[in-house]
């Protein structure tokens, strides 16, 4: 299969994200008979080559089966798209007349499926993603787009996206496996748990053991902003280069691979109401979640209380 990888507004974290695939490993996929038309870190080719390769797809004279975008979709200024240019061409517009000749187009990052970051306010480029506008359905491609194998843009989402979703989702369009989207059209494959399940400091959390400041044992949550029990994300269940995630090494989860990211307040506080934090975990109702946030605390052992758990 013939992959294209375009970068448009993008800082190149989903690509390096990429080369610290593992399971399974870019090399691996080549040799399964991935083959790299373009990619901007990658390929030694010179940019008049890019451009021919485009040409040739946009006259139906080479194939494209994958086409990959990375970072945000910049319009400005005036919906011209210029502020980011491929030749004489806005990025914007080649990557639109790419998807309609590609299998498959993998948004890669939540830039490139929402806007992320690049969007957030006052968005001064006027950055989209490839099927939503932030949460609003349409950016750069109408919500009712579909590629060639009648599938929407598919959504990796992350900031950047896990190594090895990225790996996966590949190797799935490979093999020739079916790929479910949720409502978000993020494959359910890797998008169906929370960043929760499988973090190191459950148990901190189950009993209300909370950290005030970076450094400790405790859970996150209620006051250091981890979003992990809202988050859906397989971080703490595939760990990032077989080793780590944000909240095993003490940082909390910020959420990267919702919709609504970055979220417009500080990442490191949890907003509360009394003492009560204002976002609950996905599925909780506020009123239980007062009753069984003051009985845990009741219930939790003197071993957690003095933190003589390792992490
Ligand atoms: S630190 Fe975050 S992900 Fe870990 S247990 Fe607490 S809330 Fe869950």
């Amino acid at each position: 299969m013939r992959l294209l990888w375009i970068q448009a507004g993008a800082c190149g974290g989903d690509t390096l994200s990429l080369l610290c695939a593992d399971n399974p490993p870019l090399e691996q996929l080549i040799d399964e008979g991935l083959e790299l038309l373009w990619h901007p870190s990658l390929s030694t080719d010179s940019p008049h080559r890019l451009r021919q390769i485009i040409a040739g797809i946009a006259a139906a004279q080479i194939s494209l089966d994958i086409l990959c975008i990375e970072g945000s979709l910049i319009t400005a200024p005036r919906n011209t798209g210029l502020w980011d240019p491929l030749g004489d061409r806005s990025k914007k517009e080649v990557i639109a007349e790419l998807a309609e000749a590609a299998a498959y187009v993998l948004a890669i990052g939540t830039c490139a499926a929402h806007g992320g970051i690049h969007a957030a306010p006052p968005n001064p480029a006027d950055c989209t993603g490839m099927q939503f506008d932030k949460i609003t359905p349409g950016g750069l491609l109408p919500a009712h787009w579909r590629s060639r194998s009648s599938l929407p843009v598919i959504n990796l989402t992350g900031c950047p996206t896990h190594p090895n979703i990225i790996s996966k989702v590949l190797a799935f369009l490979l093999r020739g496996l079916p790929i479910d989207l949720d409502p978000w059209q993020r494959p359910t494959a890797f998008f169906a748990t929370t960043v929760h399940q499988g973090c190191t400091r459950n148990e901190y959390h189950e009993y209300d053991i909370e950290d005030v400041d970076l450094g400790g044992q405790g859970c996150l949550f209620f006051n250091l902003g981890c979003q992990g029990p809202l988050t859906l994300a397989p971080c703490n269940q595939e760990l990032w280069n077989s080793r780590n995630s944000k909240t095993r090494a003490g940082v909390p989860c910020f959420g990267c691979t919702s919709p609504d990211f970055p979220r417009n307040d500080d990442l490191f506080r949890t907003e509360k109401i009394g003492h009560i934090p204002l976002r609950l975990p996905l599925g909780v109702q506020r009123a239980h979640y007062i009753a069984y946030k003051d009985l845990a605390q009741e219930a939790a052992p003197e071993r957690l209380i003095h933190r003589k758990m390792e992490p």
